[in-house]
């Protein structure tokens, strides 16, 4: 570990790190400098849509690199109509905005909310957001957040954002006013311990925004790209919603981030919206390989049985130790402990051999699984089996 020790000291501090550097990946499987293997269950945060290096992607970026990496975003390249026209053709949305984060496509969604606001509800600007959501660490996403704390860190607030309890349509009633202008919510509560909207709650939500006349905004940056089984999950609610945030698994690994809006409501004027990466042909490129490989025939009905698989034997596995059970949707989920070992499995999760597993712990009563959407029920098993005997012996 001594090579690199001393030359981490150059990056800022920001999180504390496991000691050792990542030097290959491929599909499920992540190599450090020693060469140990990992089963990777994170994927990036739920970004890998097609496990780590997959020929596409790679096949894409070198094409694209040897063409065209980029004409400015003041023209038009191939790529970026492309992916515009497949995400409109397989979405209720009618135009894309690209952006490079999650973060920023949802700076994107606020402003074009904010105007829309401006032109049709006579300045209305606020936003209702929800208790434990993520929506991002820019100064206007931190405060959109829900993330106890985030109110604080970096005061004052973006202001125009106020909390309402998830699927508690009465919560969300109660703070419609005149300012009101949108309700932005994940499908799936990520961050906040993979905390999945009731289909019942969405279609509530749907119906009363629309008797308000004020517009639904659905943050799908991890639970869209096929993560939940649908390629978007707002599709298990059967609702339209207006304004759609997607990043993570669009990239498949590199940064790309989109915005999507029905007709009505794009309303950006020149100079409104902007980004010198947007809809960079290098990583639309990208975006294209991976959207064309989840509308492979079958490709998301896979997802879906894989989901229900990991579903189950997460279920054995907490019946086995007398756990809480798990919760989730698609290749989405949580294992429920019975107490805060969460951080401390993770830990010897990682530490363990001969082959490391590779978990995250959202809150210290969570494990949190997002593996490579392609992931195969062996790897499944794999997990299950290293988990397990995590489970069973104490630290
Ligand atoms: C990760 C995440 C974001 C932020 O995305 P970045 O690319 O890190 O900016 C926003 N919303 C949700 C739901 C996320 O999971």
């Amino acid at each position: 570990m001594q090579y690199h020790a001393a030359n981490t000291d150059s990056l800022m501090f920001i999180t504390p790190r496991p000691d050792l550097v990542f030097e290959r990946g491929e599909g499920s499987w992540l190599y450090d400098h020693n060469g140990k293997a990992y089963l990777d269950f994170i994927q990036g945060w739920a970004v890998n849509t097609l496990g780590h290096c997959p020929p596409e992607i790679a096949a894409a970026l070198a094409a694209q690199a040897g063409k065209l990496i980029n004409p400015s975003p003041a023209f038009y390249n191939g790529p970026m109509i492309e992916l515009a026209g497949l995400l409109i053709a397989n979405s209720v949305f009618d135009r894309v905005f690209f952006a490079n984060t999650g973060a920023e496509a949802n700076e994107g969604a606020i402003k074009l909310a904010r105007k829309w606001g401006r032109l049709h509800k006579d300045g209305a600007y606020e936003i209702i957001t929800f208790n434990h959501s993520f929506h991002g660490r820019t100064l206007a996403t931190m405060s959109a957040s829900g993330k106890p704390g985030w109110d604080t860190i970096y005061a004052p607030q973006v202001a125009g954002f106020p909390k309402a309890s998830y699927n508690d349509i009465a919560a969300v009633d109660a703070l419609i006013g005149a300012k009101t202008v949108a309700v932005m919510l994940e499908p799936v509560q990520g961050e906040g311990g993979v905390i999945p909207a009731d289909p019942a709650f969405m279609q509530a939500l749907r119906e009363l925004t629309t008797k308000r006349g004020i517009l639904l905004i659905v943050d799908e940056v991890q639970s869209g790209m096929g993560r939940t089984g649908k390629l978007f999950a707002y599709e298990h609610a059967g609702i339209t919603p207006d304004i759609m945030t997607l990043a993570k698994g669009i990239g498949g690994g590199v940064p790309l981030a989109a915005l999507l809006a029905r007709e009505e409501i794009c309303c950006f004027e020149p100079g409104d919206q902007g980004g010198t990466y947007n809809g960079n042909p290098l990583m639309t490129a990208v975006g294209i390989a991976v959207l064309k490989r989840l509308l492979a025939p079958g490709f998301l009905a896979e997802v879906e049985a894989r989901g229900q698989y990991l579903s189950k034997r997460l279920l054995e596995l907490s019946a086995r130790h007398g756990l809480k059970g798990e919760r989730g949707s698609g290749l989405l989920r949580a294992l429920i402990l019975a107490d805060e070992r969460g951080p401390e499995i993770v830990r010897r999760a990682l530490e363990g051999g001969p082959k490391g597993l590779l978990l995250n712990s959202p809150r210290p009563n969570l494990l949190r699984f997002m593996p490579a959407l392609n992931v195969s029920e062996g790897e499944i098993d794999l997990m299950i089996g290293m988990l397990d005997g995590l489970l069973s012996s104490q630290p």
